[in-house]
């Protein structure tokens, strides 16, 4: 994978960037632009029960489990968080996250408010969170309307629940209201940008600026 050309090969821990919001606020776009354009980053694939949808691959997507392998993973402590989101159990795999941190690598989340809170406790530090808010309701309603690939029952759950999880907003670190896609985009990007140079995250800096001081110009 592209290394992330901010850190000027220096050695720093993994973000862990947790993007929430409702169904239909726009965060899956964000997600994807980030995975596209912004080098170094990796999605967290969760394991879920909720069919798949016709436009989703197995293991890009998700890995789309029946309600019992769900429940042996989980109760092999195989998921680092997990959640029932919409009547679905959704949950993060644990070894591909441990194994991300321990590289340095970072990572995307994809995931609800309960799952956010799951991860806050365990990474503490190397978690950064964002939340994506809708402009407004109706366009929130209309958004999920024009994804059309769920039926109207679905739709509807979706959007009572999209109150509740709107309600979560304060836990996040950021919070973005996505009017525009390009503008939210980059204020995402912006955030990963300033995340990746916190002093804290970069443990190699203590052996550059120990050289720095020693070198003798001249
Ligand atoms: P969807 O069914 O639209 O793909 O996702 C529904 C909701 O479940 C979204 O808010 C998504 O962020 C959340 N979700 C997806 N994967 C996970 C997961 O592994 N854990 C938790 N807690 N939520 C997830």
């Amino acid at each position: 994978m592209e290394p992330d050309p901010s850190s000027n090969g220096i050695r720093r821990r993994g973000v862990m960037l947790v993007l929430s919001s409702p169904s239909g606020a726009g965060k899956s776009t964000i997600a994807r632009n980030l995975l596209e354009k912004v080098p170094g980053f990796e999605l967290s694939v969760s394991v879920t029960t909720r069919p798949r949808r016709g436009s989703e691959i197995e293991g890009v997507h998700y890995h789309f489990k029946s309600q019992r392998e769900f429940e042996i993973l989980r109760d092999n402590d195989e998921l680092l968080e997990w959640a029932e989101v919409h009547g679905n159990l959704y949950g993060t795999p644990r070894k591909p996250v441990e194994v991300a941190i321990a590289e340095g690598r970072d990572m995307l989340f994809d995931i609800d408010w309960q799952g956010a809170a799951q991860l806050r406790d365990k990474m503490r530090g190397d978690l950064v969170s964002i939340f994506v808010l809708p402009p407004s309701m109706r366009e929130l309603l209309a958004r999920l309307k024009r994804r059309a690939e769920d039926p109207e029952n679905v739709i509807e759950t979706r959007l009572s629940n999209a109150r509740l999880e709107i309600e979560q907003w304060r836990d996040y670190d950021y919070v973005i209201i996505n009017d525009d896609l390009n503008r939210a985009f980059e204020s995402v990007r912006a955030i990963v940008t300033a995340e990746r140079l916190r002093r804290d995250r970069r443990p190699g800096l203590f052996d550059f600026v120990a050289q720095l001081l020693e070198e003798k110009p001249q």
